[in-house]
């Protein structure tokens, strides 16, 4: 009797290198969808001068709790929490906090006045699981840090902008601006006001909401909320002078660089640390109720709320599983198959096969050698279902010989080679 297995924990998902299950509306996503969207964006955010920073995943709950604020969900009910002894820690729920604290631990303000990073990981928030929203997921993301826009916020937008065109995602870019200190006070009180006089009409969560996170309100999904949040007062008609300026001039740059956008005066970031812009990329097909792909924003409060300088700084974080997803509806990916299968037929043919391959190998070409024994027939079966390029069966008279027939799987073309050239002929190929 096989003993019990252990399941996965609740929200949390295995991507393997293979479809395990299939259905219609529903697309296995596998690894390749998942390298497709992690490396347009290594490849692209350096372009634009972003480096790569990695950061722990565990970090001081404190962090978190003044990073992203005590009333946000994230912080109140979604963090995984426990005590390491004296101190208590959380598994990040997202990675702007843990990159401002490393930028503040290291002095990096006084070694550069301006800094780009970009990181990508897994990210923890204990969230009720649906499809594109796991309790396990992995964001990339990017953060500026040093200047007060809105030129840089107009540049990042653009190069999210050109990722997600990259990765052939229908999307729409929304932006808004959620005032500064000055301001949004003012706003936040005429909002409250409002809610106030509205709260029959509200859910209860969001009635929570209108007194601790009012703004929040403007973003919930529920649809008596967003009748009254499309009637509220809008942050455009309390900005000060210096918010308008800085709103204008983010549009212009948009305009300049080429960005298609909408105005969305009802897109909010769930975190407290939010000063001026904001935006969020929204799927327009393919992901159903959870389709905000990236969501970004300005911070210039931030760094100076965990004890570093006056330093403004603006970043998105995008969701992979979601572009994941996207990619594996579009059956796009990045796969990789060896150019070359060999079928040795006898022990002789096994051990030629081994340094050939490991040749082939060193000279940067995939190749895969067979581990079984069975007829030549079965084994360019077993090659096509690789997806190798070529197949290679190698017999006594190969051997004998030092000459083989590289098999193109697709066609069925067969090339004379000698096995002391291999490398050379496969290279010598299209
Ligand atoms: P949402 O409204 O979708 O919950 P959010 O405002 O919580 O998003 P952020 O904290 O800004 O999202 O995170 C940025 C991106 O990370 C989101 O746009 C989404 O693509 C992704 N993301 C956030 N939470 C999850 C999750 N639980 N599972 C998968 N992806 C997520
Ligand atoms: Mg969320």
């Amino acid at each position: 009797m096989a003993a019990q297995r252990v399941p996965a924990v609740k929200g949390t998902r295995d991507v393997l290198p293979i479809d395990t299950y299939k259905k219609a509306d529903d697309p296995w996503v596998r690894t390749g969808h998942f390298h497709l969207v992690e490396d347009a964006a290594r490849s692209l955010f350096p372009l634009y001068g972003y480096r790569e920073a990695r950061t722990p995943i565990l970090e001081r709950t404190d962090l978190f709790a003044r990073g992203i604020g005590e009333v946000t969900d994230i912080v109140s009910k979604e963090m995984y929490t426990f005590d390491d002894h004296d101190v208590r820690v959380s598994m990040r729920p997202e990675g702007t906090a843990s990159l401002v604290r490393a930028y503040v631990e290291h002095a990096v303000q006084a070694a550069e006045p301006d800094s780009k990073w970009w990181y990508l990981g897994p990210m923890f928030r204990r969230e009720r699981q649906q499809r594109g929203r796991y309790r396990q997921f992995t964001q990339v993301g990017v953060e500026a840090f040093g200047s007060p826009g809105p030129r840089i916020d107009a540049e990042q937008i653009e190069m999210l902008d050109r990722w997600l065109r990259a990765l052939g995602v229908p999307f729409e870019m929304h932006v808004n601006t959620l005032g500064d200190a000055a301001c949004r006070p003012k706003y936040r009180e005429a909002l409250q006001e409002f809610l106030r006089a509205r709260a029959a009409e509200l859910c209860e969560e969001c009635r929570k909401r209108t007194e601790t996170n009012p703004i929040r309100v403007l973003d919930c999904k529920n649809p008596g909320c967003q009748k009254v949040a499309s009637e509220a007062p809008k942050m455009q008609e309390f900005l000060c002078d210096a918010c308008r300026a800085h709103f204008d001039g983010l549009r212009e740059g948009l305009a300049r660089l080429g960005v298609g956008h909408v105005v969305d005066a009802r897109l909010v970031r769930g975190l407290d640390y939010y000063t001026r812009t904001a935006y969020e990329a929204i799927a327009t097909s393919g992901l159903g109720a959870q389709s905000t792909v990236a969501g970004g924003g300005r911070y210039d409060g931030l760094v100076r709320e965990l004890g570093g300088g006056d330093v403004p700084g603006v970043g998105f974080a995008a969701g992979i599983e979601r572009l994941a997803l996207l990619a594996a509806r579009a059956g796009s990916e990045k796969a990789s198959r060896p150019v070359l299968f060999i079928a040795p037929l006898g022990p002789a043919e096994e051990a030629r096969a081994d340094e050939l391959a490991q040749r082939l190998r060193a000279a940067g070409i995939a190749a895969e050698v067979s581990f079984r024994r069975s007829s030549p027939g079965n084994q360019l079966k077993r090659a096509d279902a690789l997806g190798a390029r070529y197949a290679l069966v190698l017999g006594e008279q190969e051997l004998a010989s030092g000459k083989a027939r590289l098999k193109e799987l697709a066609t069925g073309a067969q090339h004379d080679v000698e096995l002391d050239s291999l490398e050379a002929a496969l290279r010598g190929r299209p």
